[in-house]
């Protein structure tokens, strides 16, 4: 399974920027704003 996490803190808590750029996620986490990393289980 792929997993979406912010590469500043490593949480999964994102959300997608509506509004901004496809492909920008906020992070709820530390307020991290821009692509996110998916990983691989
Ligand atoms: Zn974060």
């Amino acid at each position: 399974m792929k997993k979406k996490i912010c590469p500043m803190c490593k949480s999964d808590n994102l959300t997608l920027d509506i509004g901004g750029q496809t492909g920008k996620y906020r992070c709820k986490k530390c307020g991290y704003l821009g692509p996110i990393v998916i990983e691989s289980d």
